[in-house]
């Protein structure tokens, strides 16, 4: 196979000592532990600022099934409920709506990064066609509450209402869950949808707490500071302030362009660049719409955006984008080889080649885009596509034009410090009166930390107990000694990161299967044995290497900041066949009706 122009003039083995040399600098010694919780004089960044506390009656009735948390994962598994007749269903929400992370981050810009056709759930069941290739936040969250409406969620949800227990009743066969709101009531099943990013976190900067000026983090938005609303409007109070936005990641890549348009004059200030490809958003046309949403269409194309992306077989592209452009590149490229020479080691080198070309393109684009050369070199990401969370944007970079917006660039340190009246960089302090953190949420963690209780199973059994060693599960959903509970989420099932939502519209199906046969055969107690989880479990840590997280990246959540991976981030790995594979298996598992690995009583 000819080599590609570009191809041609990379220097791979330049490339890689920058890619080096641009990690060792970023390296440090306490990893996440630089990071700091919400607490204390930071627990106003985790309030809800979208509505006002409703008072309400404690509950202590029985309802078949409970699940936790109301974002995608609840409202698909309590739909796929309802369709097979099981409407008493009840939602317990921290929000005071559904949406999960559609809720609570309601920042300028925010925007699904996966396409709306695959991301949005539950499309065709609700006839709804999205508005945009990639729809915004607003018409995500009015999704969440269309699927609540026509599944009849909201009947029994319990909104502002944090779970504090959950422990099964052996002798009654039930869960016992208490909440923060004085609640203790029974289900027969429970659900577990408490999702991987919702705990916002802050960066360890010395001083951070002497900052007397206005400051908020992003999954908090505060448009009583800043004008403007969640729908768009401009951010009109800004006009005369000075703002910074700490951290380049998914969210300020989507935020910056609103800031820069409204503020007086924005720093965005950088530890490590993000991967900004092309974004091409555009308005979904009804009448081609209409030709594609035939019966079974949403279906089609999840499976088609999984194989395409994830290393599948399909012939075609329906989505054709960013996330799926370079598994293209990399089956063009394996294309062109002999039979005899696709191996594992050939398509390790067609990714390799694939990625350098990809950066490079990316690269490039910084410097087409920016007008001052300094900006442009700091705005490049040096390192593979998927060390970090890619991102895609067209309005990223330009912002950067425009002359009330400054780069930060901190090479890789990190602010100094925070001052009452700034923050400091390299010796320079820089004066503002509001401090956006767009510093993530933590990631990794262990289970209970993050979802705020730790479940009680069979005989006194906690699931950080369980979990001590990592998590151990049959399919992601299952887990020895906690009958009758599922976990949806993406580890140890597909774990296509990609499109979280696929992971978790099949797991609220094969949830439905089972719960289904269990009524349907009077044996309402379900339960995986030991030996299958195990042999599940065996089965994907024997896997191949996952390319996410490697430990040669740059430091991020992917790789848990450069260090060794915690028990948990090792054990959240996907089925090794991939997650088209993992897909087939499953539908093929809840057809059978065999439900092998789970026992019925
Ligand atoms: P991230 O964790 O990705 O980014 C945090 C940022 O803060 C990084 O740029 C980080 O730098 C920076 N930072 C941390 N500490 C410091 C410091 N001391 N000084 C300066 N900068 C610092 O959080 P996000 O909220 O951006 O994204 C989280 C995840 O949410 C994404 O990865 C994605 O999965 C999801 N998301 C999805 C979206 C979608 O689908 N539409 C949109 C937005 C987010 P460094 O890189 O050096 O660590």
């Amino acid at each position: 196979m000819p080599a590609s122009a570009t191809e041609l003039t990379i220097d791979k083995a330049a490339l890689l000592a920058r890619y080096v040399a641009e990690r060792d600098k970023r390296l440090r010694t306490d990893g996440t532990a630089q990071y700091q919780r919400t607490e204390g004089v930071f627990e106003r960044y985790k309030l809800d600022v979208q509505a006002d506390r409703i008072e309400r009656e404690p509950v202590f009735d029985h309802v078949t099934f409970a699940f936790v948390g109301g974002g995608f994962a609840g409202l698909v598994t309590g739909a796929r409920l309802a369709e097979i007749g099981v409407t008493d269903v009840r939602i317990v929400e921290k929000g005071s709506d559904f949406g999960g992370t559609w809720y609570w981050n309601r920042y300028p810009g925010a925007q699904c990064d996966t396409a709306s056709m695959v991301y949005m759930p539950l499309l065709e069941e609700t006839g709804h066609r999205p508005s945009e290739k990639y729809a915004h936040g607003p018409e995500i969250l009015a999704q969440c509450e269309r699927i609540g409406r026509q599944y009849r969620l909201y009947e029994k949800a319990l909104f502002q209402t944090e779970v504090t227990g959950a422990e099964w009743d052996k002798t009654a066969s039930r869960w016992i869950i208490s909440t923060n709101r004085g609640d203790r009531f029974t289900a027969t099943y429970l659900g577990l949808g408490t999702g991987p990013l919702h705990v916002p976190k802050l960066p360890g900067i010395p001083g951070i707490e002497t900052f007397g000026g206005h400051s908020f983090h992003t999954s908090r938005w505060d448009y009583a500071y800043t004008g403007g609303d969640a729908e768009g409007a401009p951010l009109d109070r800004l006009a005369d302030k000075r703002v910074a936005i700490i951290g380049t990641g998914a969210t300020a890549v989507q935020i910056v362009p609103h800031l820069a348009a409204a503020a007086g004059k924005l720093f965005v200030v950088q530890r490590t660049p993000s991967s900004v490809d092309v974004r091409e958003n555009r308005p979904i046309d009804p009448d081609w719409f209409a030709t594609v949403a035939t019966p079974g269409w949403q279906r089609r194309w999840l499976e088609n955006f999984t194989d395409n992306q994830a290393g599948g077989n399909a012939r075609d592209d329906l989505v054709q984008d960013g996330w799926t452009d370079i598994s293209r590149r990399i089956r063009s490229r394996l294309m062109g080889l002999p039979r005899e020479q696709m191996t594992q080691a050939a398509m390790i080198a067609a990714y390799e080649d694939c990625d350098f070309e990809k950066m490079e393109e990316i690269r490039a684009r910084v410097d087409t885009t920016i007008t001052d050369t300094t900006t442009a070199q700091a705005l490049k990401a040096w390192y593979r596509q998927l060390c970090k969370r890619p991102c895609f944007h067209d309005a990223y970079l330009p912002a950067f034009n425009q002359p009330s917006t400054e780069l930060v660039d901190t090479d890789g340190k990190g602010v100094d410090r925070i001052t009452p009246t700034g923050f400091a960089v390299a010796g320079r302090e820089y004066a503002v009166d509001c401090i956006i953190f767009a510093s993530g949420f933590e990631v990794g963690s262990d289970y209970e930390k993050r979802a705020g209780f730790d479940p009680v199973g069979r005989d006194g059994l906690t699931l950080s107990s369980a979990w001590r060693d990592g998590m151990r599960s049959l399919h992601g959903i299952h887990v020895h000694g906690f009958p009758n509970a599922f976990f949806v989420q993406p580890a140890q099932g597909a774990n296509l990161i990609s499109n979280i939502p696929h992971n978790l519209v099949e797991a609220g199906r094969t949830i439905a299967t089972v719960v289904g046969h269990a009524l349907a055969v009077g044996k309402p107690v379900v339960e995986v044995a030991e030996n299958a989880q195990q042999a599940w479990v065996e089965q994907l840590l024997d896997g191949p290497p996952r390319l996410l997280g490697a430990p040669d990246c740059t430091p991020g959540y992917y790789n848990n900041e450069g260090q060794e991976p915690t028990a948990a981030m090792r054990s959240a790995v996907g089925y090794p066949a991939g997650p088209s594979a993992y897909f087939r298996y499953l539908d093929d598992w809840r057809m059978s009706g065999a439900f092998t690995g789970l026992t019925f009583t």
